[in-house]
């Protein structure tokens, strides 16, 4: 399988991205010269789960999702001649809420072909739910609820480490998405380490696991990071672990399409549990 693809992809029916249409991301994918395209949209959140971001906007509706797959099965037909597209989900891992997770999961595992699992929810010391990507506002009162931005780097990769580990059903994603996505207001929120020995522990994990990490460019095009996550120098270590390194462009919006695909120097793979295949 040629491995020229972007792996992913959000669309209209993401609540913070842009009404740009799935067939606009699809024909920008053509005209790119891609070959594979996966959508992969903001699961729903569970039903007893509270969006913790001030909009209420992380994810997909719930009544948007058969919306959400009769479209993009709509668009797998129509354009079969000239690009693969495969459906999915990109799911939050949210601690505590595994049951929930593996219900979602398990309702919609059939229907889709390629997934991520990722995580953009803590718990705080206060036991408040806090999304780490929302904004630079948002990341500085989270730094005040840990007392450090230390404390929410350890939080983060503890949490991380519990998402590969956590048993989330025979529909578990085995793609991990952008690893160090709590680097994201890094030029201004310092840890006062690398946090590398944590990242490789991770690596090792993903290893030892069989998954793959999405090797995700749309940090290089945030202001307060301008690298990929992980970094260009973390993917070569994976690669050289043999982890397969599947690229993402994490578009909102369909000029998006394999940005920023030329700025890694590595070797993509292809998911291997497409169920296109
Ligand atoms: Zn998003
Ligand atoms: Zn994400």
């Amino acid at each position: 399988m040629n491995t020229i693809g972007d792996f992913h992809v959000h669309t209209n029916f993401c609540p913070h991205g842009s009404d740009d249409s799935m067939e606009s991301y699809v024909l920008a994918a053509i005209k790119s010269g891609l070959k594979h395209l996966t959508f992969t949209e903001h699961a729903p959140l569970p039903k007893n789960f509270i969006d913790p971001t001030p909009e209420k906007d992380s994810a997909m509706r719930w009544e948007d999702i058969n919306k959400y797959f009769d479209e993009a099965n709509r668009l797998k037909h129509l354009y079969k001649d000239d690009l693969t597209i495969n459906v999915g989900f990109e799911i939050d891992y949210i601690e505590g809420f595994e049951k929930e997770s593996i219900e979602i999961l398990n309702k919609f595992g059939n229907q889709i072909d390629d997934a991520i699992l990722s995580v953009h929810m803590l718990i705080a010391p206060n036991g408040e739910f806090v999304c780490i990507d929302y904004s630079m506002g948002e990341f500085e009162r989270i730094v005040d609820l840990f007392g450090s931005v230390d404390a929410v780097y350890s939080k983060y990769y503890e949490t991380l480490k519990n998402a590969l580990y956590s048993d989330l059903g025979e529909f578990k994603p085995i793609r991990i998405g952008h690893i160090t996505l709590i680097e994201k207001f890094s030029k201004v929120f310092k840890s006062s380490t690398s946090f590398e020995d944590e990242i490789i522990s991770i690596l090792s994990i993903i290893k030892e696991l069989g998954y793959e990490l999405d090797a995700n460019a749309a940090g290089f095009f945030k202001e307060y990071y301008q690298s990929s996550y992980p970094s260009p120098a973390i993917l070569a270590i994976a690669e050289e672990m043999g982890i397969p390194l599947i690229f993402g462009s994490d578009s909102h919006t369909s000029h998006h399409i394999a940005r920023g695909i030329d700025l890694l120097p590595i070797t993509f793979s292809s998911p291997k549990k497409l169920k296109n295949d």
